[in-house]
């Protein structure tokens, strides 16, 4: 069992260093496929457990509420100014814990509490804080939602794709004050620039959620929302390959009321042992080395996403222009359910999350879909001929199912592609 070098640091704790070294074995022997997650640099990781963690910094840099934040001021200046030249915005704040508390903040800062918000349904592909019933989201505002539509018309891609007609209907008939675009299940590219007409015809705001795709626009490969919207929010460890948290761009206009929302409309004293990790990210998404990852995890996911419909899955909106496949498993076997199959892909050593497909039958604990990533896995190494090795291991694993033994081959396929791919090979004490 290997382990990370900064568990040598804990020394008075066996019982939690014995955890870290199971979970080092976790992630470093089994395929991390949850669109979500990233391996961190071990940069990142130092930052974040540096000696940051001691200090309260309640306020902004120039203005804090404690003594001795002389250093921390510049720790955050240099990772907001990081941020604003990696996607060419006018202020960025660098606080929220995490993308929730980015979105609600936003929220917050630009509307008053039962004002219409447009968003993206949960079980269309959008996320929870987009005002789902069981996010406190939806108790403040009035959320309005659109959804994805089957496009009979699209040969080449036949599958549900965001209808902006529908989009501008809604936008015409309910006036929302604010309209947010992003995803958190959906694999198509989101055009920011549709979504700001809209916002410009009824006269909303537009918030870009980016949080899954922040990665893949600082690597150039997704348009960057930044000239269009009015605010950007997103979490810095997706895609972005960041500490876990949050982040917010926007209009020097709205700058003051997103730094209120953030501290002290929503959280006290600022993670800056996190941030310190977020400017250390955003110089690491800067260099020319991260735009060719970002490539590699679209060109990886297309690929899985073609060896994957090869295999006899429905893939949601019939590809992928992102790192992420959401499948429908029905085609593929209907008995089997979300939940089942991510618990069987467990068993075999490979990571997933079951997933509400558009009108899922399911429920959402159930599902009938499974979502998966290669931004991880990207990061590790692993190229299309990988992903396509894996989708064939997944649809073993899936099909055979009842049979012991062939789960046990997959997993121990698994566990040599993981070692021939471990993300922190040159890190291992
Ligand atoms: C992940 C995600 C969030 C929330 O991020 P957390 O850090 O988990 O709070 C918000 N919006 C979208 C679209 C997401 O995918």
């Amino acid at each position: 069992m290997g382990s990370s070098p900064f568990d040598a640091w804990i020394t008075n704790d066996e019982e939690l260093k014995s955890l870290l070294a199971r979970e080092w074995d976790r992630q470093t022997t089994t395929l991390q496929l949850i669109a979500s997650e990233n391996f961190a640099s071990p940069a990142v990781m130092a930052a974040t457990g540096s000696i940051l963690t001691n200090k309260y910094a309640e306020g902004y840099p120039g203005r804090r509420y404690y003594g001795g934040n002389q250093i921390v001021d510049e720790v955050e200046d240099l990772a907001r100014r990081r941020l604003t030249m990696l996607f060419g915005a006018e202020h960025a704040n660098v606080q929220p814990h995490s993308g929730a508390n980015a979105n609600v903040a936003v929220y917050q800062a630009l509307l008053d509490p039962g004002d219409t918000i447009l968003a993206m349904r949960l079980d269309q592909g959008g996320h929870l804080t987009h005002g789902s019933p069981a996010s406190i989201t939806s108790k403040f505002w009035n959320f309005v939602s659109y959804g994805v539509t089957p496009r009979s018309d699209v040969t080449e891609h036949p599958g549900e794709f965001i209808d902006f007609e529908n989009v501008r209907d809604l936008a015409v008939r309910h006036r929302p004050k604010l309209i947010v675009a992003g995803a958190t299940a959906y694999s198509q590219l989101i055009d920011p620039q549709p979504f700001r007409e809209i916002a410009d015809e009824v006269g909303a705001l537009l918030m870009f959620d980016s949080a899954h795709v922040a990665g893949l626009i600082a690597g150039g490969v997704h348009p960057n929302p930044v000239p269009f919207a009015d605010v950007v929010a997103f979490t810095t460890h997706k895609t972005l390959r960041g500490p876990r948290g949050g982040a917010i761009l926007c209009r020097e206009q709205h700058a003051k009321k997103i730094d209120m929302a953030v501290f002290p409309g929503q959280q006290g004293g600022p993670l800056e042992h996190s941030i310190a990790a977020k400017a250390v990210a955003f110089n690491e998404a800067s260099q020319p080395a991260f735009s060719q990852y970002a490539r590699q995890i679209v060109n990886n996911a297309q690929a899985f996403a073609k060896a994957l419909a090869a295999e006899g899955f429905r893939i949601v909106s019939g590809g992928t222009e992102n790192h992420m496949v959401v499948l429908d498993l029905r085609d593929f076997d209907a008995e089997l359910t979300g939940k089942v199959a991510q618990e069987v892909l467990d068993l075999a050593g490979i990571t997933t999350n079951r997933n509400q497909i558009p009108d899922d039958p399911r429920s959402p604990f159930v599902t009938s879909g499974l979502r998966v990533g290669s931004a991880a896995q990207t990061t590790a190494g692993m190229k299309e001929e990988q992903f396509v090795d894996i989708a064939q291991l997944m649809s073993r694993a899936l099909r055979q199912r009842d049979d012991e033994s062939a789960i046990k081959d997959v997993r121990s396929r698994v566990a040599t592609m993981c070692d021939q791919f471990n993300p922190y090979r040159n890190f291992t004490k």
